[in-house]
């Protein structure tokens, strides 16, 4: 199958493999998070499909691909360890049967910090789990970026709100 034939495949439930090749920019004018790019203070993960979505559930509100970037930004310049960015958006915005909400391009998921800066899950009950580290990321983005809402179940980090399901990742929420 062409490049081309896949591109114009893209919303198309009955081709959901996420590792197709995926347009820069989608229907909505919605960019592609960068991909971890160098010095950018974050990493991405995701799975769609059961596979790792190279970006596919990255598509993001140009408010929200702005915070992200300027947080990044922050980040790196006071601490050497990346940050997790997970899902935002699907191409077009359309739903997805694994999760609720995450259609606008302005919500996020990320990974609390670990302490030994490994990128990998863990959550807020884990011996990893950087308290500290995490409350400074998510004053980040309520410094630099129109949050309304943080939804994450460690209560000790001022702000957030509790959510089933939110253990190992704070989801963000901006006004667009
Ligand atoms: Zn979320």
């Amino acid at each position: 199958m062409s490049n081309t034939s896949d591109f114009a495949l893209e919303d198309n439930d009955k081709c959901p493999d996420p590792l197709r090749p995926r347009p820069p920019q989608d229907s909505r004018g919605y960019f592609m998070l960068p991909q971890a790019p160098m010095e950018s203070g974050y990493y991405t993960y995701g799975m769609l499909y059961h596979k790792p979505d190279k970006g596919a559930y990255q598509y993001a509100h140009p408010i929200m691909m702005t915070a992200i970037l300027r947080v990044g930004l922050e980040w790196q310049a006071i601490d050497s360890r990346r940050f997790g960015v997970g899902n935002i958006s699907l191409p077009g915005g359309r739903q997805n049967d694994d999760h609720k909400g995450h259609m606008n391009g302005l919500q996020v998921d990320i990974r609390p910090l670990r302490k030994d800066g490994l990128e990998v899950p863990v959550t807020w009950m884990d011996g990893q789990y950087d308290q500290a580290g995490t409350a400074k990321l998510i004053e980040l983005f309520r410094t630099f970026a129109p949050v309304t809402r943080v939804f994450f179940n460690d209560l000790g980090i001022p702000f957030v709100l509790p959510l089933k399901g939110h253990d190992n990742h704070f989801h963000v929420e901006l006004k667009g």
